[in-house]
């Protein structure tokens, strides 16, 4: 049977004589001498428990008193109307069960009254998520990639789960972290990549996956993390890049539209703009006209990559999200799709959020010899690419696609400050535990 009969935010002054039982985390007591508070934290709120001497047995007075902030407990008893307390009733027990005592001392103050740095957070999530600010976070990321689920769904895709464990590295690079299987060494998957493209193949037109990404990279950022979430897409019988940018966007535009306005981003005081479609789309090289004479910004050599301080500089600039297009070719991996008139850039993209990249993606090549080409000139060899490249063979149609940290999208969507906070267990060069 369930402990609780209601949550705090199932109750009210006017169930007033109602008996009921509650149950949660003792978030704090006050001792007055003739009376004893409990306020009682459940997923919902706080409710207050009243034991005034003169109402309440002594046995159970004492019992209540020699309870420890944080513990857990059930309380039953009837529910009083009371102007002065948090949702204007409180409870006057009859029983409380002690269900688990808290050791003392606590190793984080979930009140809100002492602050505490992300890395004593992260060491006691658990306790972490019990403050009302935490809490909000984690139920808005769930509630962000529900919204997610529901765009894809609304939108004729399927979900697709594909190996994390692999032979080989999706893209050649280094950045991979080797595993032992069996008596073989293997990899966990940088990106799906390989995976959802083969199943372009396969006659599933549009596919989805959100899972882990697995990243070697030796970086110590506020934005990088080497365990992401990833929101893959691919898209068949798509004649160019931009048909799955406006998948993108809309996504971007259907999410912040589901997310503002919800309790928990009232529990952070985040008001939510809603960015407004088309998102801008820059090129490659307008990127590097905008960014020429910008003393923020060094010297920035044609065909690489754009670092932070550009990536800074571009969002001070444009102030909303937007797109970077037509990347060199050279600077995107082997499977973009070159230009026909122009095969020095590619028909790739960046999303773009001001503070930071939010996602990657492109027209993918489909032709065989040509895929093949490209996989030879990035200096790696078809022969290892062998079960993919098997895919092309045999009727493989046009397609496109993305990924998508999600991370990032809950850390821009809500402003915080480091990438961290937005997942439970962060996974950074330091950190492989809890
Ligand atoms: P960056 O240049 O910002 O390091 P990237 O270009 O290497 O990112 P992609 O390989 O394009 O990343 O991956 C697609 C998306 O996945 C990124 O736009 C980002 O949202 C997310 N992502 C990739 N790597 C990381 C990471 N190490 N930490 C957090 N998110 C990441
Ligand atoms: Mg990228």
């Amino acid at each position: 049977m369930i402990i609780r009969t209601h949550y705090s935010n199932q109750l009210s002054p006017e169930m007033s004589g109602e008996a009921v039982t509650i149950a949660g985390w003792v978030h704090e007591t006050r001792d007055l001498g003739g009376i004893y508070f409990i306020v009682l934290r459940d997923r919902e709120g706080f409710i207050q428990v009243t034991m005034p001497k003169k109402k309440v047995s002594a046995e159970l007075l004492e019992m209540a008193r020699g309870i420890s902030r944080e513990s857990v407990v059930a309380v039953e008893g009837d529910i009083k109307s009371e102007d002065r307390a948090p949702g204007k009733f409180e409870i006057i027990p009859s029983k409380i069960i002690l269900l688990s005592m808290a050791e003392v001392p606590l190793p984080l103050d979930t009140t809100g009254k002492v602050g505490a740095e992300l890395d004593t957070r992260i060491d006691s999530r658990f306790m972490d998520v019990r403050r009302t600010e935490t809490a909000a976070v984690f139920r808005t990321r769930s509630n962000v990639l529900r919204a997610v689920r529901n765009f894809f769904h609304e939108n004729g895709f399927v979900e697709i789960n594909t190996s994390k464990i692999v032979a080989t590295a999706t893209e050649g690079g280094t950045e991979l972290f080797p595993i032992t299987y069996f008596d073989r060494e293997a990899f966990l998957n940088q990106s799906p990549q390989l995976y959802k493209q083969m199943m372009m193949a396969s006659g599933l037109d549009r596919a989805y996956e959100i899972a882990p990404i697995f990243r070697a990279e030796e970086h110590d950022t506020r934005r990088h993390l080497n365990e992401v979430t990833s929101i893959d897409v691919e898209v068949s019988f798509v004649e160019e890049h931009n048909d799955v940018m406006e998948i993108l966007e809309r996504l971007i535009n259907y999410v912040y539209r589901e997310i503002a306005g919800t309790p928990e981003l009232k529990a952070l005081s985040i008001e939510l703009p809603i960015p407004e479609l088309p998102f801008r789309r820059i090129t490659y090289d307008e990127v590097i006209s905008m960014l020429q004479d910008d003393p923020n910004v060094g010297d920035i050599e044609w065909g690489s990559d754009l670092d932070t301080a550009c990536e800074k500089e571009l969002g001070k600039m444009v102030g909303e999200h937007y797109f970077i297009i037509d990347w060199p070719t050279d600077s995107k991996p082997f499977y973009a799709m070159p230009h026909e008139d122009k095969p020095e850039l590619s028909k790739s993209f960046d999303l773009m959020h001001p503070r930071m990249e939010l996602a990657s993606g492109a027209q993918r090549i489909h032709d065989y010899a040509l895929l093949r080409e490209r996989i030879e000139a990035k200096g790696l060899n078809p022969d290892s690419f062998d079960f993919y490249l098997k895919a092309f063979r045999y009727g493989m149609p046009p397609h496109a696609g993305w990924g998508l940290g999600a991370e990032r999208l809950l850390m821009t969507m809500l402003n915080l400050g480091n990438i961290r906070e937005a997942v439970l267990f962060p996974r950074d060069r330091r950190r492989l535990s809890p």
